[in-house]
């Protein structure tokens, strides 16, 4: 996202490689179902393939009802399912139902990186919601960080989790300039920055973050781990709990009235009173109401081996986000499972992602493509003198490796959708995640759960602003989506 675009504010977290100068923004992005067959296949998703998750099916055939149906098994859909039956009165049967593998949308193919947003959004936030929401917004993402790190502790699972502190790093005194406006903004309005290391020294932001040219380095707690084993985890206990799951079944169609909904798949049909929307970029293709608020945005990203000079003991210790004033990159280094590193956001393969669906508005969006282009210019960026990337003094030289795409459910207003789909009682929806799924579906699934359970929004416990509302919807509704071509 260029600075130019961003009206004095910086990119949220999240919203690094999505936003307002994409190739797409302003035109009609259209996407049906997911893609049958061709994907690319993620990191996470080529380490699991001896998997039975990957196509279980529960039972042999569909259930003709039960009490809820949830569509997609990314992180919402999972989470909102163990949630379900772990409240004190759970759904007798709950059956989540997967178009293709298990996990293989977003979840399986996202970089891996729950960076919760500490303040560098704020502005933005502040800006569309105010400044009340949009400290409620940052709370949020703190919380959901928080609740994800201690899940996976409290039951052990082998995810590769990573937390320690995360890097924004300002290249420029521009963006460096940015972000102290932006934190002075954030702390004079109340915000907490307890948390938040700050160094607006260059020499000891280049020292510590071993980024030549640094100006500003920010640091705060942030997670790296394996998404899909981590949705696998969840989904272990709600099968233990009775959840039936069905993979490669894609949900066609959703008829009915109020609490009275059939859900259309080529193996039959479920009569449900609950259905549950946990489809992100492709909720437009069974709710076209979302066709415009949430849009499918492709989205890469590329494994990099580091050279010899930056493994073992002098391996990256920290996930990056490296802030110029043209875009920002992210970098993922897994410190403690393998080293490899991930990059994502302003990457060139990104823009050439985009600019070849942009030539053609006909196309479906999908995510298939692995075409890579080295992230040379952002990896050279990386290392001190002495500390080379490309002509290491010893050992191996940096390798560029694989790349893969993933579609992302870019919110047209940042934040995602949640509640009851207005007009169509007892269909309920939780998507539009921007991006940044990872630091918003821990909160936002179960507050999801509670919510179809009769909770009150306020009981839900989430900022107001993501409540889904028909203002909302109809405000960025796309009448141009026309969904007879692209499903
Ligand atoms: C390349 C990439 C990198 C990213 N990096 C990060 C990151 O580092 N950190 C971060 O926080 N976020 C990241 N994100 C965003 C994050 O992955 C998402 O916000 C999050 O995973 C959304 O989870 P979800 O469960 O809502 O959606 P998904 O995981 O997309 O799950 C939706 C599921 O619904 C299924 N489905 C859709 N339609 C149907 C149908 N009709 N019938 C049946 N099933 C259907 C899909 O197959 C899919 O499995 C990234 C995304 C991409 C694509």
């Amino acid at each position: 996202m260029h600075l130019k675009d961003l009206n004095g504010t910086l990119p949220p977290v999240g919203d690094e490689g999505t936003g307002k100068s994409s190739a797409l923004e302003g035109k009609p992005i259209k996407t049906g179902r997911p893609l049958e067959t061709g994907m690319s296949l993620s990191l996470w998703l080529q380490t699991v393939r001896n998997n039975p998750l990957l196509n279980h099916r529960t039972t042999e055939d569909l259930p003709q009802s039960a009490d809820v149906v949830i569509i997609g098994s990314g992180a919402t859909g999972s989470l909102t399912a163990l949630s379900l039956l772990q409240s004190p009165n759970p759904p007798k049967s709950i059956v989540l139902l997967e178009a293709r593998e298990m996990c293989s949308g977003a979840t399986g193919r996202n970089a891996g990186h729950c960076k919760p947003d500490q303040w560098r959004g704020f502005s933005k936030y502040a800006q569309a919601f105010g400044p009340d929401e949009a400290i409620k917004i940052l709370k949020n993402e703190q919380q959901t960080w928080e609740s994800l790190v201690s899940y996976v502790r409290t039951h052990k699972v082998d995810c590769d989790l990573w937390a320690g502190k995360t890097f924004d790093v300002y290249m420029t005194e521009e963006v460096a300039k940015l972000a102290e406006k932006t934190i002075t903004e954030y702390k004079a309005a109340g915000g907490d920055v307890s948390k938040i290391d700050v160094i607006t020294d260059p020499a000891e932001a280049e020292r510590i973050s071993r980024i030549r040219g640094a100006k500003a380095l920010y640091a705060w707690n942030a997670s790296t781990l394996h998404p899909w084993k981590l949705v696998a985890h969840v989904n272990k206990q709600s099968l233990a709990l009775g959840l039936n799951l069905q993979t490669w079944t894609p949900v066609t169609k959703v008829s009915g009235s109020a609490n009275d909904w059939t859900v259309h798949t080529e193996r039959g049909n479920i009569k449900t009173p609950i259905v549950i929307h946990a489809t992100n970029a492709y909720a437009g293709a069974l709710l076209p109401e979302t066709r415009g608020g949430i849009k499918p945005t492709p989205h890469m990203c590329n494994k990099v081996l580091p050279p010899s000079t930056f493994a073992g003991s002098d391996s990256l210790q920290n996930s990056y986000a490296v802030i110029y004033p043209t875009g920002t990159y992210t970098i993922n280094s897994r410190p403690t499972s393998d080293g490899i590193l991930l990059f994502g956001g302003a990457a060139p393969n990104q823009s050439k992602l985009l600019d070849y669906v942009a030539k053609d508005q006909k196309r479906r969006i999908d995510d298939s493509l692995t075409d890579f282009e080295p992230v040379t210019e952002a990896v050279r960026t990386l290392g001190t003198e002495g500390f080379e990337w490309d002509e290491p003094k010893r050992g191996s030289k940096v390798l560029y490796d694989y790349a893969w795409s993933g579609i992302i459910g870019r919110s047209a207003d940042q934040v995602p959708f949640i509640g009851e789909v207005p007009e169509k009682k007892g269909q309920w929806i939780c998507a539009g995640h921007n991006g940044h799924g990872m630091a918003r579906i821990f909160t936002c699934a179960p507050a999801l759960a509670k919510l179809v359970q009769g909770a009150t929004w306020a009981d839900a416990g989430l900022p107001n602003c993501f409540q889904v509302t028909k203002e909302r919807l109809e405000k960025y509704r796309d009448p141009d989506w026309d969904l007879e071509e692209t499903d």
